[in-house]
């Protein structure tokens, strides 16, 4: 009886311990930047608890068992989103053809590299993204259910598993070998083949559908996409359209899709159509140095960039809204996927967009395509602690963005260079 007792005190202690030492951090910010409003608030504190918000303001006493950051020489904001990534997917000079890859890397190995990837990118200052495919054989799903058990540091992700496309996604095939399409893509041209598609890629463990609209003569048509649509939504998940022409992108506005990924060869009209359907343009802005690093020259690399920051211009002028996506899947010496992915704010500043809207796009504009603006994107009580620091204010510099000194995902601190 008194070994039952001991043992039952002992429980309690370890409990009443555990329930204690929640652990509560307070962190001091000089500037606090909420990126929807498009205002600073200086002298701020932010209490986290269990990983999430507690509350934000000026004045707050801070706990005093609260472990302090002190960030009052920097400015503090939410964690950045690129809501175009493929971090298991790696294309370099000496691999430029994605049938070599697909050939040589298995899924497990393509698993590895995202991990890699996915800590560079916390690292510069993305806690979330979203993954649009090209994973092998859901790599995606590993890497994410990894990331969400504490295996490996990386940001949220929301995942789109294998890409659905008419036959041959973005390849041109050879008849001897069409399996080589595989397993990068999700053949489906027939609606019940779109079902299928869809319902696998779930079963799997996407958490959005990607779909490749134009790369084929035959494109996916508007009743196609629509058809698509309503089979995702159906089941709770929102679609990420792949369009290269003016006629695609008009297809997947049409359709209802949630968001147009490029979108480079959409004409004013097409844009206006998107915005009144309420489509979200990812426009994967290619600056000039990172079109190089495709590797076919730099007048290619100049042409490239400039229809992107045409396009960028327009889609703002349009009013379009927009979430950042950068597309990067390729190597560049002294680069990570982190720095790459960062630099696609040249674009924007070179479109001339205001810094405070490029950081709403970086944001509060992601966090609503992604549906997760109730638990990420802003700093508000209840939400999870995901933030960085600047040395300087992203609203006067967005080049700060370049330069995140703090990472914090979930509560927890990932980087810090203080
Ligand atoms: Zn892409």
């Amino acid at each position: 009886m008194k070994t039952y007792k001991a043992s039952f005190l002992l429980i309690l202690m370890c409990f009443l311990c555990t329930f204690s030492l929640a652990q509560v951090t307070a962190i001091k910010a000089g500037k606090l930047v909420d990126p929807e409003a498009g205002t600073t608030a200086v002298n701020q504190v932010i209490i986290i608890e269990n990983g999430k918000i507690k509350a934000v303001g000026s004045g707050i006493p801070i706990p005093p068992d609260a472990a302090v950051i002190n960030l009052s020489n920097s400015t503090v904001l939410p964690g950045l989103f690129d809501a175009h990534t493929h971090l298991c997917y790696t294309n370099t000079p000496e691999q430029r053809n994605q049938f070599f890859i697909d050939m040589t890397e298995p899924t497990a190995y393509r698993a590895i590299e995202g991990t890699k990837n996915a800590k560079d990118m916390l690292e510069t200052g993305f806690t979330t993204v979203r993954d649009v495919g090209n994973n092998g054989r859901y790599a995606d799903t590993a890497l994410r259910e990894a990331i969400e058990n504490g295996i490996v540091p990386g940001p949220t992700m929301i995942n789109a598993g294998r890409i659905i496309a008419p036959f041959g996604g973005q390849y041109r095939l050879q008849p001897d070998r069409p399996e080589l399409g595989n397993p990068e893509y999700l053949f489906a041209d027939t609606h019940d083949e779109m079902i299928k598609a869809i319902r696998e890629n779930i079963q799997f463990g996407a958490l959005v559908i990607k779909i490749v609209v134009d790369d084929q003569k035959y494109i996916y048509s508007s009743d196609d996409i629509k058809f698509i649509v309503d089979e995702a939504h159906r089941a709770g998940l929102k679609v990420a359209a792949h369009c290269m022409t003016t006629e695609g992108a008009r297809n997947a506005a049409l359709g209802g899709v949630d968001s147009i990924e490029h979108g480079f060869r959409m004409t004013d009209e097409v844009l206006q159509l998107a915005k009144d359907r309420g489509v979200v343009l990812v426009g994967t802005d290619f600056p000039e140095k990172a079109a190089e690093y495709l590797g076919q020259g730099p007048e290619f690399a100049k042409f490239f960039h400039g229809v992107f920051l045409d396009r960028l211009k327009r889609a703002y002028r349009v009013g379009i809204t927009m979430a950042y996506g950068t597309d990067t899947f390729f190597a560049a010496p002294g680069e990570t996927r982190g720095t790459l992915a960062i630099s696609y704010i040249d674009t924007f500043q070179e479109a001339g967009i205001p810094a405070k809207d490029t950081l709403k796009i970086m944001t509060t504009n992601a966090a609503r395509l992604l549906g997760v603006e109730k638990q990420r994107g802003a700093i508000k009580p209840g939400l999870f602690a995901d933030l960085i620091a600047t040395p300087e204010n992203p609203l006067d510099n967005i080049q700060t963005l370049k330069h995140v000194s703090f990472v914090m995902k979930n509560g927890k601190v990932i980087k810090t260079s203080r």
